[in-house]
């Protein structure tokens, strides 16, 4: 199973909520490390890893760079 996690605003996304809900970088560090060790016990180990993944405070922050760019082109800056 997949976890997206945004380490930026070290936020989950949880699948139960189906939104993003404050957790821990120091948890998730050791999810990492508890995958990496059945990994190295299971080679078809597939359970818990971590996908790095933006998050929708990520999203709202590229629309609203996104936006000022625009303005920016449109003002001849
Ligand atoms: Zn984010």
């Amino acid at each position: 199973m997949a976890l997206y996690y945004c380490s930026l605003h070290t936020r989950l996304f949880s699948r139960r909520w189906q939104r993003w809900v404050p957790f821990s970088q120091a948890t998730i560090n050791e999810i990492c490390g508890y995958y990496d060790l059945l990994r190295s016990t299971h080679k078809d180990a597939s359970l818990l890893y971590v996908i790095a993944w933006a998050c929708d405070q990520c999203a709202a922050t590229l629309q609203t760079i996104a936006r000022s760019q625009a303005r920016q082109q449109e003002s001849g800056e």
